[in-house]
């Protein structure tokens, strides 16, 4: 059926044919020209990170960053990721992408505790499709931490809560990666289904709260109560809390009272650029102890 409209649109002439292209297979191409995009993006060096700080609320220093992905795109400018994540995962590219966020935050992250910051963490984003279906994660975080000798205990791996009841298979991973010494964080926390229970099984050291229970905190008390709980369960559970998405003082505030441990959000910066984030460092330094 789709030859027969593509040839009936071909039939009717060049801009029938054109509407044809645009309402079926625009999508497809988009697709595909994305896929090219990373590959190209991959080998021309067109990835960069981004910085965001992870601010202790008690102190209000920086005790680590979040390292952002984005791509610099030749045509399109500055994208986020938002833009290519999902095709990078469709197309399994995710993995190879994913190692040199790895490589190059914890080689940034070995630069910086060398050079006046050093007990900064450096958290980094795994996505779920490389925690389930790359077999090589474990050796490629192992030798990221040996050739940028940087210290297990100040890396932070964050997956997305979702990818948790999805199968054992990712949670022996996570063991696995634990084994490393590392840190491992539940990322966008309260927008999957964890029960208690599971969490108790998890060798995680961290939960964030997802941005979407932050931002009407002050006007919902569903919101309150939900980001309420997750802190008192944390401290159950001897886990430390990360708010994210925090914009304003209010919220911060509220957080406060709460106990809530740490705090991300624009409030504080918004992921800025590494030499930015010197800066910012210089000025919000983490106590050295
Ligand atoms: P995430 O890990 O939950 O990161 C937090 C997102 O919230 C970031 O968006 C950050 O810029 C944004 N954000 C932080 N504070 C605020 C705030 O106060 N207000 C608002 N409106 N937004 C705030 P970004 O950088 O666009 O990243 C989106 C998502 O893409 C991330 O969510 C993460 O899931 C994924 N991602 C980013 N980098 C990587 C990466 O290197 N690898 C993988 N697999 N995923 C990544
Ligand atoms: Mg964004
Ligand atoms: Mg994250
Ligand atoms: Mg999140």
């Amino acid at each position: 059926a789709a030859d027969s409209a593509l040839y009936q649109a071909k039939r009717k002439g060049r801009a029938n044919y054109q509407f044809y292209t645009s309402e079926f297979t625009a999508h497809a191409v988009n697709l595909l020209s994305i896929e090219h995009g990373l590959r190209l993006a991959l080998l021309n060096n067109e990835f960069i990170l981004h910085y965001q700080p992870q601010i202790d609320l008690k102190t209000e220093k920086v005790i680590g960053v979040e390292a952002l992905l984005r791509w610099q795109h030749p045509e399109l400018g500055l994208l986020e990721p938002d833009k290519f994540i999902n095709i990078a995962e469709d197309t399994g590219l995710i993995h190879t992408i994913g190692q040199w966020v790895l490589y190059t935050a914890c080689l940034q992250a070995k630069v910086w505790h060398n050079t006046g910051f050093p007990k900064l963490q450096m958290s980094v984003n795994l996505s779920g499709h490389t925690l389930l279906h790359d077999p090589k994660l474990v050796m490629h975080v192992n030798q990221a931490l040996i050739d940028s000798q940087l210290e297990p205990h100040l890396l932070k791996l964050e997956i997305t809560e979702g990818i948790l009841q999805t199968a054992e298979h990712s949670i022996a991973v996570l063991f696995e990666l634990k084994s490393l010494g590392i840190g491992l964080a539940i990322d966008d926390f309260g927008t999957g289904y964890s029960c208690l229970n599971s969490l108790k099984r998890l060798p995680i050291d961290t939960l964030k709260i997802d941005r979407s229970f932050i931002q009407d905190i002050m006007r919902d008390e569903n919101d309150q109560a939900i980001a309420s709980t997750i802190i008192a369960m944390a401290r159950t559970l001897n886990l430390k809390v990360i708010a994210e998405g925090v914009q304003d003082a209010e919220q911060l505030s509220f957080l406060r009272t709460q106990n809530c441990n740490m705090v991300q959000g624009y409030i504080f910066s918004q992921p800025i650029t590494a030499i930015a984030i010197e800066d910012y460092l210089r000025n919000h330094l983490l106590s050295p102890e």
